[in-house]
C-alpha cells in the first residue's frame, strides 16, 4: 500500500479483498481461477490510458456524461432549510446508473476475448443495461432471472428481449433474484472459456465490489468538480439510495476522505423496518452472513436463511448490501438510515410537483430521507442527493398506490 494511503478511507480492499471483515471471496474452487484472471485484467486495465480512454468516450457520446449537478432551487425553498443539490444520474441512457458500470465491465470482457456475456438480475434494470451494451458491440448476453421476477418485470423482460438478450426464467430454489445469481455462478463455472460474468452492483466476490465501485465512481468525481464550479466549495452533506449499494458507493467514494462531508445511504424500509421483515434494509436490519461470494449484512431468518425482502421498489430488493457499506457502517465513516415505501411516494410526489422531474422509487428514498434533515439545517448548508434513476418505468405502480386506474 503506497505510504500516503495509509490510514486513507479509500485504501481498500486488501489483497485478500477484504473491508476489515467484510468482502473476500467465497467461491467454489473452480471459480478462482476465472476470478484470478478477471482480477489481472482488473488492475491491468486500472492504469492503462487506453482502457479509460475508451471508457471516457463512450460515457460521453453513448451515455451522455457527465450528467448535470441541479440546484433544486423550489424544494430547496419549500423544505426551508439546506439547499439542495440533485445529481442527475438518471438522465443517462437506459434512465439509471447502471450503464456506467457495465460499460467497464464489458469493455474488460471485450480485451479479455470473451464473446458471452451472463448477467442475473432482479427488476431487470441491470439485465436491460447489460442487453444494451451486449447490443452495441454484437456480444451474445445471457440473463438470468427468477420465474417470479420475469412475470412481475414483463416490460423490462420484453426490452432485454427486443436488445437480443436470452432471458432464462431462474426455477430452481424459490425462483428469486438468490437463485438467479447462483445459476449465473454455475453457468460461468460451465463456460469459462468464452464467458464473462458482468454484475450489477458492488457484490460478489472480489474484485467486483472494488471494481463497480471504481467505475461508479465518475459519479461522485463529476460531482467534486461541479460543486466546486457552483459553490466553489465540497458538499456537506451526500445521501444515496441503497440496493446492493452502487449508485451510493459512486457518489460516496471520492469523498470518503474529506471528513467534513457527512455521508448518509439510505435503505428500503418497505413497511417498517422490525420483525415482520417486510423491508430490504439489510445494515438498519440485517446481520452479517455470506451470499454472493462475500461476507456482508445480509436479511435472513433466525436460521440464517436469506429472505427476499420487500420494497414498492423492485430495484431496491437486493437481500444484502455491498461489503464496503458493511465496513463504512461499522467503522462510522458513513450513516445508514431506512425510508418506508409511504415516505418514498411521497417525495415522489414532491420532486414531480415542485421539479418537474419524475423520479424512479429507487431515488425516491433518497429525497425522502432529504425531506427530513434538510428543514432543520442552515440556508448555506449543501446537500447533494444522487437522482439515480427516472420514474417512467414506475409510474404504473405508484398509480396503483395512488388508487389510480390508469389503463386506456
Ligand atoms: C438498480 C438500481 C438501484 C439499486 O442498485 P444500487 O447498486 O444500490 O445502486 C437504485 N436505483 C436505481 C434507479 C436502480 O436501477
Amino acid at each position: 500500500m503506497p505510504e500516503d494511503r495509509i490510514n486513507s478511507y479509500m485504501a481498500g480492499p486488501d489483497e485478500n479483498g477484504r473491508f476489515g471483515i467484510f468482502g473476500g471471496r467465497f467461491v467454489s474452487e473452480t471459480l478462482m481461477p476465472l476470478i484470478l484472471d478477471l482480477e489481472a485484467e482488473y488492475e491491468h486495465a486500472k492504469t492503462d490510458p487506453t482502457f479509460w480512454a475508451e471508457m471516457d468516450d463512450l460515457w460521453t457520446h453513448y451515455v451522455g456524461r457527465p450528467s448535470p449537478l441541479y440546484h433544486a432551487e423550489r424544494l430547496s425553498e419549500h423544505l426551508g432549510g439546506a439547499r439542495i443539490y440533485m445529481k442527475r444520474d438518471e438522465l443517462n441512457h437506459t434512465g439509471a446508473h447502471k450503464i456506467n458500470n457495465v460499460l467497464g465491465q464489458i469493455i474488460l470482457a471485450r480485451r479479455m476475448g470473451k464473446t458471452r456475456i451472463i448477467a442475473e438480475t432482479g427488476a431487470g434494470q441491470h439485465g436491460v443495461a447489460t442487453a444494451t451494451v451486449c447490443a452495441k458491440f454484437g456480444l451474445k448476453c445471457i440473463v438470468y432471472m427468477g420465474a417470479h421476477d420475469v412475470e412481475r418485470q414483463a416490460p423490462n423482460v420484453f426490452r432485454m428481449r427486443l436488445l437480443g438478450a436470452d432471458v432464462v426464467p431462474v426455477t430452481s430454489g424459490r425462483g428469486t433474484l438468490k437463485d438467479a445469481m447462483n445459476d449465473a455462478l454455475r453457468d460461468w463455472v460451465t463456460n469459462v472459456r468464452d464467458t464473462f460474468y458482468c454484475i450489477g452492483t458492488v457484490a460478489g466476490p472480489h474484485p467486483y465490489p472494488a471494481m463497480v465501485r471504481d467505475f461508479q465512481s465518475i459519479i461522485g468525481k463529476e460531482v467534486r468538480t461541479q460543486i466546486m464550479d457552483r459553490e466553489g466549495r465540497l458538499p456537506d452533506t451526500l445521501v444515496a439510495a441503497i440496493g446492493g449499494g452502487s449508485n451510493a458507493m459512486g457518489l460516496f467514494f471520492p469523498f470518503l476522505d474529506d471528513k467534513d462531508v457527512r455521508i448518509i445511504g439510505v435503505e428500503a424500509g418497505g413497511k417498517g423496518v422490525d420483525d415482520r421483515m417486510e423491508h430490504c434494509a439489510s445494515l438498519t436490519g440485517g446481520r452479517p452472513g455470506v451470499l454472493h461470494g462475500n461476507r456482508t449484512y445480509l436479511l435472513q431468518d433466525a436460521d440464517g436463511q436469506i429472505l427476499e425482502g420487500f420494497s414498492i421498489s423492485a430495484g431496491l430488493d437486493y437481500p444484502g448490501i455491498g461489503p464496503e457499506h458493511s465496513w463504512l457502517h461499522d467503522v462510522g465513516r458513513a450513516e445508514y438510515v431506512s425510508i418506508t415505501d409511504k415516505e418514498a411516494l411521497e417525495a415522489f410526489q414532491l420532486s414531480c410537483a415542485l421539479e418537474g422531474i419524475i423520479p424512479a422509487l429507487e431515488p425516491c428514498h433518497a429525497l425522502a430521507h432529504v425531506m427530513k434533515i434538510a428543514p432543520g439545517l442552515p440556508k448555506d448548508h449543501l446537500i447533494v442527493m444522487n437522482m439515480c434513476g427516472r420514474g417512467d418505468k414506475d409510474i404504473f405502480t405508484v398509480a396503483k398506490h395512488l388508487g389510480v386506474d390508469v389503463r386506456a
